[in-house]
Parts: structure tokens; C-alpha cells; sequence
């Protein structure tokens, strides 16, 4: 008998604390830690550079299956050769990815990544919109965190100190109807997840939470 990859997902909105929660667990279990939403942000960086319409699905889901893309374990980000690691994060991604993230072309290449990239190691923690739901159906866990509009975008505002906290409301009110009302793969809770409102919790005591769900 094969052996199921050791997979924790963690999904849920943008804001909720998946990333830093996930880079937690990832060292308490040993487990590598993979930001797919990295990814996701990476495909509109090479459109925009490539000076590509994100709208564009034909031309975005060509150049998503040729793109190169790595992400290595310390979180840095390199396309087609150039680093990308803080453009990623900018005003002008953030506004075309949902936009590319809705394209089925894109999310089936993102995917097959997605799932090469634990091959590789046997498992990880991963944290997205649809690990639980479609990339890991039978992860080892599936966690749903999720937190108050404000909390998330208070949390947002404070890691990008030059947008405003109504801009990062707006955006993330945005990105939230567009992840959650697309045709493929939209943000929902998978039926059998941990759900975990993280509005008034520490980091600790969500990890805790976690470790104490897989146990
Ligand atoms: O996690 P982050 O906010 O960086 O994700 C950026 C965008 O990537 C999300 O708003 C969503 O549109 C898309 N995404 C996705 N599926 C994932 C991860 C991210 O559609 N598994």
C-alpha cells in the first residue's frame, strides 16, 4: 500500500492568519510550508510584466503553463528568472489576481504544481483558497480559519503601512466576492474542516488548536 502524503491545509480568506499560522505549524510538525496563493499572485506578475491583459484567459493560461516558478523555503519568489518576491506583495498584483485566479486554465496548471510539489516531499502545509476542497481532498487535516472583515483588514493595513485601512477594506471586501462567487474552485469551508475564528485568538493558541486537532 501507498502512503498518503502527510498534507495539512489550511484555507480561508485573505487576512485570517493562514500565513503566518501555517509557517507555525509547518516548524512545530517538521513539515515544509507552501504559500499557494504565491502562486496564484505570481501568474498576474508575469501578465503585467509581460504587459498581458489579465482578462486575456487564452493568453493567461498559456503563459501560466510556461511559466517558470519557484518558490523556495525561505519565501522567495523567482518568474521566468527575474525575483519576485516583493512585487507580488504590490498594490497592482493584488488587484489582477482574483482576476487570474478565476481562470480555470490557471488554476488547473497551478494545481498539477501544487500537487508535483508534495510529491516531491511527502507532504507539507499548505495554505490557499481550495486545498481542502480540491487540491487535498484527503489531507490530513483541513483547517478553515477565518476572522471579522475588520479584524482581516486591520491585520492587512498593518502589513502594508503606505495603503490606508478603507483601501484595504475595500480591497479585501473585492477579493473576497470574487474568490467566493467564481465558477471554479470558489473559497468555501471543506465539510469535514476545523473551523477556526481567529478574531480574538493569539497565534500560539491557534497552532495549539491544531496540534491538538491532529493529535
Ligand atoms: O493568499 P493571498 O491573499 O496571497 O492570495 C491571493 C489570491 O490568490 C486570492 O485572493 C485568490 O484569488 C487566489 N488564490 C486562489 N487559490 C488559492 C490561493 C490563492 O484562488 N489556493
Amino acid at each position: 500500500m501507498t502512503e498518503q502524503p502527510m498534507v495539512i491545509a489550511i484555507d480561508g480568506p485573505a487576512g485570517s492568519g493562514k500565513s503566518t499560522v501555517a509557517k507555525a505549524v509547518a516548524i512545530r510538525l517538521g513539515l515544509d510550508y507552501l504559500d499557494t496563493g504565491a502562486m496564484y499572485r505570481s501568474v498576474a506578475f508575469a501578465a503585467l510584466r509581460g504587459g498581458v491583459d489579465p482578462e486575456d484567459a487564452e493568453v493567461v493560461g498559456n503563459l501560466a503553463r510556461n511559466m517558470e516558478l519557484d518558490v523556495d523555503a525561505s519565501g522567495k519568489i523567482t518568474v521566468d528568472g527575474v525575483d519576485a518576491t516583493i512585487e507580488i506583495r504590490g498594490p497592482e498584483v493584488t488587484r489582477a489576481v482574483s482576476i487570474v485566479a478565476a481562470n480555470p486554465d490557471v488554476r488547473t496548471e497551478m494545481r498539477a504544481r501544487q500537487r508535483q510539489w508534495v510529491a516531491k516531499r511527502g507532504g507539507g502545509v499548505m495554505e490557499g483558497r481550495d486545498i481542502g476542497t480540491v487540491v487535498f481532498p484527503d489531507a490530513r487535516l483541513k483547517v478553515y480559519l477565518d476572522a471579522s472583515p475588520e479584524v482581516r483588514a486591520a491585520r492587512r493595513s498593518k502589513e502594508v503601512s503606505d495603503l490606508s485601512y478603507e483601501t484595504v477594506a475595500t480591497d479585501l471586501a473585492r477579493r473576497d466576492a470574487l474568490d467566493q462567487n467564481r465558477t471554479h474552485d470558489p473559497l468555501r469551508t471543506a465539510e469535514d474542516a476545523v473551523v477556526i475564528d481567529t478574531s480574538d485568538l493569539s497565534v500560539d493558541q491557534i497552532v495549539d488548536a491544531i496540534m491538538e486537532s491532529l493529535s
